[in-house]
């Protein structure tokens, strides 16, 4: 597994192979020419999604607490 950091938007990509047109899945930017480095443990994914998770849950704490605000 291989890992490219998007040079214009910073953001990490994954591909089972490093081969052919590496297109960042963020921005569309081509990182073709970037390094890759390799990823052989799926922690950096793993993480990757926990951190989603962890963010659509804050959110939802937040829309919690202003209608909490909004009662008061
Ligand atoms: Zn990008």
């Amino acid at each position: 597994m291989y890992k490219k950091i998007c040079t214009q938007c910073h953001q990490p990509s994954f591909s089972s192979c490093n081969s052919g047109t590496w297109i960042c899945p963020v921005c569309d930017f081509d990182i073709t020419n970037s390094k890759a480095r390799t990823a052989e443990s799926p922690t950096n994914v793993v993480s990757l999604i926990n951190f989603t998770k962890y963010k659509q849950s804050t959110s939802l704490t937040t829309m919690k607490n202003s209608s909490i605000n909004k009662l008061v």
